[in-house]
């Protein structure tokens, strides 16, 4: 039995990867799994997968996991260190599906512990790749891209040479907002910008399709993961989202990877790697689909694409200060303290700031301390964007 856990067991990608893990109860063993504020839907997972262990990343939520899971035998636990033990503990396959940079310490821990990590958490690679790669390299750890688009490079790539790729293209579906006009951006809401036309996701990276600050995310998630040249790596929005990347080699040969959007899919071809298995996704019909269509995808229209140009060049720890920026601008836009477009403004202003940090060496407390910098700088400007409105 193959020894599983599952970060971010209650959101949108761990409740995939659970579809996938309860169809097969005699292949895998389930060691941890996480979650915030869904106590009953962690406490329902642990029990019909017989966890070890059940963990809350909220410590005032441990009576209600303990109760929920009163009698099962299942170990209930919460806070930041419980996650951090339930991470470390041996593992085989570890999925990293929490939201946000909260997703990184857990990765790490499963990382050191010499799992495969199959990573959907992408703010990992955007805040702190460099150190997810050398902790890989240094316990003989595997990491599989999730990310649909790092997905299909990582399968377009299986046994070609690195030297003969030119370029690498991820597509975009522009997201709730790809025919809008600009001013209708500047006054959209939170509910629409958190309604994908195409895939079914948790509401933060929803909310960064529109932006494309998602698709900025994944231009370095893709520099990150596959050592590639910033100037290699191109985006276009493809409204279909059948097509998820294409790999450019050096005999003008483009291999596209094609498929529904089901995040199925890609977490499958993780838990499965090397081999592939059967999955219960839809097969496509080209005939029925008829067409794809691409546009540019404007760094104009879109500045996410452009500082994440930015970020790449800058290298150093500007992922991570543009990460912590952007949650925290994504909050306040949330919360309804700035618009829609303001959210760019703020990562560009963070950026800016403060080059000491960015220029730190690549180590865990470093990418904290530029984390916590930025999320405070951000605030600051933040508050003089909502005076102003
Ligand atoms: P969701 O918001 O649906 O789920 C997030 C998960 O993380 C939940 O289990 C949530 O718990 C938990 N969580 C939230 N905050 C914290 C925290 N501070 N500490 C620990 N756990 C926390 O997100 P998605 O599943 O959509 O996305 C997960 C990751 O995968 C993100 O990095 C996203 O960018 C990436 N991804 C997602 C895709 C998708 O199709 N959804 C596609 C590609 C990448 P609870 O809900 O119980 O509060
Ligand atoms: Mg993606």
């Amino acid at each position: 039995m193959r020894r599983v856990s599952i970060f971010g067991a209650t959101g949108s990608i761990g409740q995939n990867t659970i579809d996938l893990i309860a169809r097969h109860p005699d292949a895998y063993q389930v060691v941890a799994l996480t979650g915030g504020r869904n106590i009953a839907q962690l406490a329902r997972d642990a029990r019909a997968l017989r966890a070890e262990v059940a963990v809350t990343c909220h410590e005032d939520l441990l009576g209600d996991l303990k109760a929920a899971l009163e009698g099962s035998g299942i170990e209930a636990a919460a806070g930041e260190t419980a996650m951090q033990e339930a991470a470390a503990r041996p593992a085989d396959w570890v999925m990293s599906a929490i939201v946000g940079a909260a997703g990184l310490r857990p990765g790490l821990s499963a990382l050191s512990q010499g799992a495969t990590l199959a990573l959907a958490n992408k703010e990992s690679m955007v805040c702190a790749g460099a150190l997810m790669n050398a902790t890989a390299d240094a316990s003989g750890a595997t990491i599989l891209p999730v990310d649909s688009e790092h997905s299909a490079v990582f399968q377009a790539l299986v046994g070609e040479d690195m030297d003969a790729v030119e370029r690498v293209i991820i597509t975009a579906s522009g997201g709730a907002f790809r025919d809008w006009s600009h001013e209708e951006m500047a006054r959209a809401t939170p509910e629409q910008a958190a309604t994908h036309p195409n895939w079914d996701m948790g509401q933060r990276i929803t909310i960064d399709s529109a932006s494309l600050f998602n698709k900025a995310m994944e231009l370095i998630e893709t520099h990150e993961f596959f050592r590639i040249a910033p100037d290699r790596i191109e985006t276009v929005i493809h409204p279909e989202s059948m097509i998820h990347a294409l790999v450019g080699f050096s005999d003008g040969a483009l291999m596209a990877h094609l498929g529904p959007p089901d995040m199925r899919h890609a977490i499958g071809y993780a838990l499965h790697w090397p081999d592939r298995k059967a999955l219960p996704v839809d097969r496509l019909d080209l005939v029925a689909l008829g067409q794809f269509t691409f546009r540019e995808a404007d760094p104009a229209r879109y500045p996410a694409l452009r500082l994440a140009r930015e970020v790449m060049e800058t290298g150093g720890l500007s992922g991570a200060v543009f990460n912590a920026a952007k949650e925290v601008a994504m909050d306040a836009f949330i919360d309804g303290r700035i618009g829609f477009l303001d959210m760019a403004g703020v990562v560009e202003e963070v950026l800016g700031r403060d080059k000491g940090h960015i220029d730190a060496e690549i180590a865990l407390d470093n990418v904290l301390a530029a984390d916590h910098f930025a999320r405070q700088e951000a605030s600051t400007v933040i508050a003089a964007m909502a005076q102003n409105r």
